[in-house]
């Protein structure tokens, strides 16, 4: 955002720093008309650095209103609102500074550092917001022990909290009061949080394994405690969780969670005080989807489990970002496995993956898990670092095995508990735990793009043999790649469904069920095979890859019914899926008629009524690949529109061939029981809201999608059938009258009202645009809230293919406005949404040439951002 931030930082520059602050004493003062800051540091000067050397603190937009050193000693310092440097500091190895700040929350709309979010006083420092309250060495390595007074009027703010434990509050002079904060536990800047302002609370409380009590509180909006009570059910089984799993035991007597409105992200894991975006944390059955209630448990999870992958153990430099994410992501990932249903949670990890990571890796903005450079940070809170970072960790495990992988997991915490540590530091518990070189393995994190497997195989009486070769294509700044370590599962089965035994002479490149290829290319026999096998292949989705195979249709069947693999049988039928939808792409740009091969088709009525299977992984097998995933098999080229028809028309005759055993399947899933988030339940109403999808697309589908709306208990259904009314029937007077309806229903509810803009915003077609722009001077719309501008332009932009790449461009055009307006006041935000031309280079020429101009209006526009310049220019290469 400053100035100086617009220079590449690069990880071979990482040096210690100079200086150590072991103490931050720091006192709030927020009054009506401003806030200040006084710090008080108690600074170290690391052993063998000259006396002489300058302090150089970071600050970004600061006003300073006073520095001095305490004591008698005297200094020179030069301030600026992006720095502070001091000079001729005293000699002694250890010295006091005294500085005050001023702020202003109020104006504050970047959401970074210290602001109010509906009258609520917030701070987000990760990663570099600390320098927006305070002149600081602003950087994860350095960590002080926090003491923390907060003084505020006592009517507008009951509620004073920080990190760590409350050690003393009491009232002051014109009916101030104050608290005081202590967090035993050294950390670095980034996990410092405050939060002031008058809240409600949700109170429980939490007894660990060494039987401590922790009281645990959730505050959000007066009047909405109860919306929080399934998040503090969560919170209190990931504790269990992570004491049961990984061993580990929270750390302090007091766990607070706020939820504000206003959030960039999705939380934060400050130390002891955790603050959400309100929408992962607050649900009940009329305001939230099965989705949201699965978001908030995995989110709650996430920033719980942070206290040991991010705060204990933290991140040396911000190019190890994925040393707390990755892992942690994958602990939360675990965690819902564990909750719900593993076979259907790794079908949707895989889903999201592959829609938000693969397009970002095989595109403009690709880098490594552990990025060398980067120009703006905030930039790189990716779906590389978080879920390609997972998976990385996962396939640690594969690799080693459950028991290695938690004795390094024990060792990790063990050697580095206090520290800020690098990737090499991780990986090395397990070269030590296992005995094994894991140098080829880090590549994942070195390496980017994504690795794609050519795989052929030809079977003879008895012997299986496959070729495999491994490749990844070039990704900015990487023109050569390194064969990787990639462990892939399989398995062969029989024609009677069953697992076939084999022998092998690879050594240790075949074991368990394994496949350890690290060459480019493997021919690997396999020998005493009873019949001819079905191969499935990279089962569990055990390592992150394309695979590029020709199998036979009448295998993909066979597995899709037969795999004991969830992950691998689902695959399957969407590997038949995907094919058949890019053939009929063809046949639509050829201008002829699309029809499918019954069997696929039928195949899908199979599914839906197969009581074998777990409801939730019938609606995942039955949701078509995405117009976007369409769009990545096709590679480039492409021609939203077409895609858009081949899809719908796959839908139509499905639902034409299978009306009788989706109806049923439809009317069998209705319940009166009462409500409950519960995986099955979820699972449910995913099939029934599936199957409404197709029957809406039949003759009688307006009169369906309008009973189901209007007899909808909950707000899965409810919104299902809104969606399904908008998007289907979006020009008739049954749509606008259940719109109506539903925005009168939550007209102060603001979280319901974004699914009613996004469900809007992403209707098909060209007149979305013409939606968007009248939705925008909406009153309930604010361009400077995120999860309003998210609902709208996000959804537009990254659900809506037909809409945002519309033939005459006029929607990149609309929405870059839309960018430069947004990043006047939170460049974060309008970086972020910018991601959404990363995959324009795939459009046809005309589109192309649209999106170009609209890019390039941005970096032309005056005052960009750091934050969106740097997305654009990496888009346009
Ligand atoms: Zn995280």
């Amino acid at each position: 955002m400053h100035e100086n931030s617009s220079q590449v930082v690069r990880l071979e520059d990482y040096r210690p720093s100079d200086f150590l602050i072991l103490q931050t004493r720091l006192t709030f003062r927020l009054a009506p008309d401003g806030a200040t800051v006084r710090a008080e540091l108690m600074f170290e000067r690391r052993d063998g650095v000259e006396a002489d050397t300058p302090l150089i603190l970071d600050g970004d937009g600061l006003t300073l209103k006073r520095v001095e050193l305490k004591g008698a000693g005297k200094m020179a310092y030069e301030a600026s609102p992006d720095q502070l440097v001091l000079t001729g500091l005293p000699h002694e190895k250890h010295f006091q500074m005294l500085i005050e700040t001023e702020l202003d929350p109020d104006s504050n709309k970047a959401l970074m550092g210290l602001y109010r979010s509906n009258g609520v006083y917030c701070t987000q420092c990760e990663p570099e917001g600390f320098r927006r309250i305070t002149y600081f060495l602003d950087r994860p390595d350095i960590l002080s022990t926090y003491h923390v007074r907060i003084e505020a009027p006592k009517a507008t703010n009951p509620l004073l909290l920080s990190n760590g434990n409350r050690i003393a509050n009491g009232t002051l002079d014109n009916s101030w009061h104050f608290a005081e904060w202590h967090d035993p536990h050294p950390k670095p800047s980034y996990l410092f949080a405050l939060v002031a302002g008058d809240l409600g609370c949700l109170r429980d409380s939490f007894t660990t394994m060494s039987g401590r009590e922790v009281e645990l509180a959730i505050h959000v909006e007066h009047g909405k405690e109860k919306l929080g009570l399934y998040a503090m059910d969560a919170l209190k089984r990931s504790m269990k969780w992570d004491e049961e799993e990984f061993g580990r035991e929270y750390d302090l007597d007091i766990f607070n969670i706020v939820a504000v409105s206003d959030f960039n992200m999705g939380a934060m894991e400050n130390k002891g005080l955790n603050i959400f975006n309100d929408k992962y944390v607050l649900a009940d059955e009329a305001t939230a989807t099965d989705s949201d209630f699965a978001n908030i448990e995995a989110i709650i999870a996430h920033e719980y489990f942070h206290n040991w992958t991010g705060n204990r153990i933290t991140c040396r430099d911000w190019f190890q970002l994925c040393l707390k994410e990755g892992l942690t992501v994958y602990r939360d990932h675990e965690f819902c496995a564990d909750q719900r249903s593993r076979g259907v949670k790794r079908i949707s990890e895989v889903r999201a993956l592959r829609a938000l990571q693969f397009p970002e890796d095989q595109g403009p903005l690709a880098h490594p898990v552990r990025p060398r450079r980067y120009r703006e940070i905030n930039n790189f809170y990716t779906a590389t670092i978080y879920e390609k970072g997972s998976e990385i960790v996962r396939m640690l495990r594969t690799i080693l095995g459950a028991e290695t992988f938690r004795a390094g997991m024990d060792l990790y915490f063990k050697r580095h508990d206090g520290q800020a540590c690098t990737i090499e530091d991780f990986l090395k518990v397990f070269e030590d735990v296992s005995g094994r070189d894991l140098s080829q393995f880090s590549l994942w994190y070195n390496q980017s793009g994504t690795p794609n497997l050519a795989l052929s195989e030809s079977y003879a009486p008895g012997t299986l043999t496959l070729d495999i070769e491994q490749s990844i294509s070039p990704t900015p700044a990487e023109n050569h790649k390194r064969p990787m370590h990639i462990p892939l599962a399989f398995g062969l089965i029989g024609h009677d469904g069953k697992e076939l035994d084999f022998l092998t002479a690879e050594g240790a490149v075949v074991e368990n069920g394994l496949i350890h290829l690290q060459e480019r290319h493997h021919r690997i026999s396999l020998h005493g095979i009873k019949e001819r096998p079905v191969l499935s292949l990279n089962r569990g989705f055990s390592a992150p890859v394309t695979l590029t195979i020709e199998q036979e249709p009448q295998d993909l069947i066979f597995l899709a019914g037969h795999d004991s693999d969830p992950f691998a049988r689902w695959q399957a039928f969407h590997t038949l899926l995907s094919e058949a939808l890019m053939a009929a792409y063809r046949l639509v740009l050829g201008g002829k008629q699309v029809e499918f091969q019954q069997d696929i088709v039928f195949l899908a009525g199979k599914i839906a009524t197969d009581e074998s299977l777990e409801p939730a992984y019938r609606a995942l097998a039955l949701t078509l690949p995405s117009e976007t995933d369409i769009a990545r098999d096709i590679g480039n080229d492409i021609d939203p529109d077409a895609i858009f028809n081949a899809r719908n028309a796959l839908a139509v005759q499905i639902a034409k061939a299978n009306r009788e055993a989706f109806s049923q399947t439809y009317a069998g899933l209705h319940d009166d029981a009462p409500f409950s988030p519960d995986a099955d339940s979820a699972g449910r109403r995913a099939l029934r809201n599936t199957m409404l999808g197709y029957l809406a697309r039949l003759d009688d589908g307006l009169f369906l999608a309008q009973r189901h709306t209007k007899t909808a208990t909950n707000m899965t259904d409810l919104i299902a059938g809104l969606g399904t009314l908008v998007h289907e029937y979006g020009a008739t007077t049954q749509t606008q009258a259940a719109l109506d309806d539903y925005a009168q229903r939550y007209a102060t509810t603001p979280l319901a009202l974004d699914k009613w803009f996004q469900v809007q915003a992403t209707a098909p077609g060209p007149q979305a645009l013409e939606t968007i722009s009248v939705l925008m001077k909406h009153p309930a719309f604010h361009i400077d809230n995120p999860n309003r501008v998210r609902a709208l332009l996000g959804a537009f932009s990254t659900g809506n293919q037909t809409g945002f790449h519309r033939a005459d461009g006029a929607a990149y055009a609309f929405f870059a406005q839309a960018l430069l307006a947004i990043d006047k006041d939170n460049p974060q935000l309008s970086a972020r949404l910018a991601t959404a031309f990363r995959s324009w280079r795939a459009l046809g020429p005309m589109r192309q040439e649209k999106a170009r101009q609209a890019l390039l209006v941005m970096v032309e526009a005056s005052a960009v951002s750091v934050d969106l310049r740097d997305i654009v220019e990496r888009t346009i290469g």
